[in-house]
């Protein structure tokens, strides 16, 4: 940070506030404190509670409780970008009488975003169709999953390859979803939807509560026998794959018989069909409000006849209706008898919640590696043959294989509030490369910037105002493991 009259400069990021005394940068994340650049949020350390040990071992050394492990996050530790100097942390630790020393930072991605997973049936917008929010271009439609339909924000394209208002409202979303908030998203030809990590999505105001059981195929494969000598067809509509039970593998292996039932739609193999209606917000994430739009005429010569039943039921079983064929063989809607409704809360039973995942991606291979170790490509390949342990705040991050560094973490299983921005723009995430102390030494690590957990405990850090201590996810695993 470097001095200038009345004001002081912060050189965390390419923007370099000048701050006036008592007052904050752009980002609000640093401020001129007493004459003195500091974050304005505390530093974030993780802590493992002291834990009996459960039993003795040869070679115990008499005590019968592991002590409180405490963790540096990057959370508040500060950046030093463009990363000239060492990390604003480097800690050591002893684990298992094992030397080890974690990297700190707070890194600054422009090459970054969430993918967002919506388990809905519901059919939110086409393939490839844009996402907006606050009007602006923000993302797209990827490819729908089992369950679930897919979105991808962000990316340094709609971050800083558009307007500037674009770049600064993705900025904005990215940054809600990260920490845990709700943003409603906008899809060209779709939905407007709700989304937020760990809560259902809402969709056009409607709160999803389902995922489905499994496509209309799936669903007759699970449920084929419990229907059987209750009911003489069964439907399940799904805008994948549309399910009919008579002609379907699982229904000819149990034996059956023929209906004389036809489905408009493309058949696939046989009791599947695609693309038996267009897609929406109606059964089983088809645009019908009426199932029987999907039927032809039924077919005497194949074995429809007057009194045949029918169930048609939408893969949350959400959607039920039950018909029997008059002498005309149309059907008609009567109350679904007592021992079919059974089958159709079943499906329901089956259903996972309805939630969002969000997770962040970003690539950290850039600059920030400057602040671990002076030859950066060392610091890319220990990660990737994993002599270096990546966390983010303290959670576990899939590292992509293949070159770079390259992450994806479920926000969820981060501390509340670890996402931060500065209005390049970019996200700022907090990055810590656990290592052991010889592997650091040899790829050129900055050791002599390397300082003790007590110290850091007891002195914080140059920007590091202040410290606290949280306990660690007991669903995360401990991020101080031996590599
Ligand atoms: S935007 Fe934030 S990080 Fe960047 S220079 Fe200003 S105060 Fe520092």
């Amino acid at each position: 940070m470097t001095d200038a009259p009345d004001k002081l400069r912060c050189d965390a990021c390419p923007v370099m506030c000048f701050i006036a005394p008592g007052q904050t940068g752009a980002c609000d994340r640093y401020a001129n404190a007493s004459g003195r650049i500091v974050r304005t949020d505390p530093l974030v350390l993780l802590e493992r509670a002291a834990e009996a040990v459960p039993f003795v071992a040869d070679g115990w050394d008499g005590n019968a409780v592991r002590p409180a492990e405490h963790f540096v996050t990057g959370i508040g530790a500060g950046t030093t970008y463009p990363d000239y100097k060492p990390a604003p942390f480097i800690v050591s630790s002893e684990v298992e009488g094992a030397d080890l020393v974690t990297v700190v930072t707070e890194a600054i991605f422009s090459y970054c975003g969430v993918k967002v997973k919506i388990d809905t049936d519901r059919h939110l917008g086409p393939e490839m169709a844009v996402v907006r929010a606050k009007g602006e271009a923000v993302g797209h439609v990827t490819t729908g999953e089992y369950g679930s339909q897919m979105v991808s924000l962000g990316g340094v394209r709609h971050l800083t390859g558009g307007s500037k208002s674009e770049g600064r409202v993705t900025c904005e979303a990215l940054l809600a979803l990260c920490n845990g908030e709700a943003v409603e998203l906008e899809i060209e030809g779709g939905s407007r939807v709700v989304v937020q990590a760990g809560e259902a999505p809402i969709v056009d105001g409607v709160r999803e509560t389902r995922m489905r059981v499994g496509c209309g195929s799936a669903t007759i494969g699970m449920f084929a026998s419990q229907w059987q000598g209750l009911v003489d067809e069964v439907v399940v509509v799904d805008d994948h794959i549309t399910g009919v039970v008579s002609e379907h593998q699982a229904g000819k292996v149990l034996g059956w018989e023929d209906t004389g039932i036809r489905v408009k739609g493309a058949k696939s193999t046989p009791g599947r069909y695609f693309r038996v209606a267009e897609p929406g917000t109606g059964w089983g994430g088809t645009d019908l409000s009426d199932p029987l739009d999907i039927l032809g005429e039924w077919r005497a010569k194949k074995g429809a006849r007057a009194g045949l039943t029918m169930l048609m039921v939408s893969t949350t079983g959400e959607h039920s209706a039950y018909y029997v064929l008059d002498d005309n063989l149309l059907p008609v809607e009567t109350e679904l008898p007592e021992a079919l409704r059974g089958s159709v809360e079943r499906i329901a039973e089956n259903c996972e919640p309805a939630l969002c995942t969000v997770l962040f991606m970003g690539g950290a291979g850039g600059s920030l590696r400057a602040g671990v170790t002076e030859n950066p490509i060392a610091l890319t390949r220990s990660v990737q043959d994993r002599r270096a342990y990546l966390t983010c705040g303290g959670a576990p991050v899939y590292v992509w294989p293949g070159g770079g560094i390259t992450m994806m973490v479920d926000v969820t299983t981060m501390p509340e509030g670890s996402f931060g921005y500065v209005p390049t723009p970019a996200l700022v995430a907090p990055l810590e490369f656990t290592l052991r102390a010889e592997v650091y030494a040899g790829l050129g690590g900055h050791t002599g910037a390397v300082r003790s957990l007590d110290d850091v405990r007891a002195e914080g850090g140059e920007y590091a105002r202040e410290n606290r201590e949280e306990g660690a996810s007991g669903e995360n695993p401990w991020p101080l493991t031996l590599t």
